[in-house]
């Protein structure tokens, strides 16, 4: 870094009443071996003080970056190796969860299906396909955002999660979440919208507005479940409309300006 320091000018050191510019050599003596010429040129401590700031900031940004990545290497090791419920046991996969890990938006299912515990992927299969398209519809890709769910494992015969399972995997979605920090969550279904909002209300009633989640006060925004909306299609505009809410929440919140079109529409 020092050698990209810019030397001022004699001319210009004169003009601020400093004292000539001397380059100092390995043994800390300027090149003419005049060391209290050196001392008393004011820049260079200066220009040595803001270089050596420059150097502390850096170091502290890449510990801090070292930090998290370890962060998520640690939760993925543990969600791999989880035998904490009883899921484990039928489990081929575990789902960690897939995208961005500073994504703005996370979204998150119930749990995985066949295609997702075969596969290690949230949201995969016909379900997957029209998530895409709805995300698709607001400008975002699933490279974009953080896709997860409530249970790492699949549970048998797509049950619904038992009350011990999602308290059991709950701690590893929280660090997620707290890894990520996203700007808002769309909560897919009414499974994911209970477990995060700690309420019972129908998912007809919590879509369509805007919540809270419990303790960290993140916005949440409940739609329908793609795998609902592909048994019941009629759902796909209210869906819609919940994008179109997720939209404006993550504009007023500084996010990427997102533009849903007419076309993106008919598609989800
Ligand atoms: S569902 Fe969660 S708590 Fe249960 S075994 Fe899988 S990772 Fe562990």
């Amino acid at each position: 870094m020092s050698g990209s320091k810019t030397r001022p000018s004699d001319a210009h050191l004169k003009e601020l009443g400093l004292g000539r510019w001397r380059h100092r050599d390995s043994n800390g003596t300027d090149g003419a071996g005049n060391e209290a010429e050196e001392m008393n040129d004011p820049t260079a401590e200066v220009a040595g003080n803001v270089e050596e700031e420059k150097s502390k900031t850096t170091t502290l940004t890449l510990d801090a970056e070292g930090r998290h990545l370890r962060q998520w290497r640690i939760v993925r090791k543990e969600v791999s190796e989880c035998v904490l419920c009883d899921l484990h046991r039928t489990r081929k996969n575990t789902v960690f969860g897939v995208g961005a890990e500073n994504a703005d938006l996370m979204l998150i299912g119930e749990a995985p299906g066949a295609d997702e515990d075969a596969q290690g992927e949230p949201f995969v299969g016909r379900a997957g396909k029209l998530l895409d398209s709805m995300l698709a519809a607001i400008g975002l890709s699933r490279e974009q955002v953080f896709i997860a769910n409530i249970l790492k494992c699949r549970p048998p015969n797509n049950e619904n999660p038992t009350l011990e399972q999602a308290e059991k995997c709950r701690p590893y979605l929280d660090r997620q979440i707290d890894l990520i920090r996203p700007r808002a969550i769309l909560a897919l279904g009414a499974v994911a919208a209970h477990n995060l909002l700690d309420v019972e209300t129908p998912i007809g009633r919590l879509r369509g507005t805007v919540h809270e989640m419990s303790g960290s006060g993140i916005p949440v925004i409940p739609t329908y479940h793609p795998a609902y909306l592909l048994r019941r299609p009629q759902g796909k505009a209210q869906a819609f409309e919940d994008l179109l809410l997720l939209c404006d929440v993550l504009q007023d919140l500084g996010s990427q300006p997102v533009a849903p079109t007419e076309k993106s529409e008919s598609s989800a």
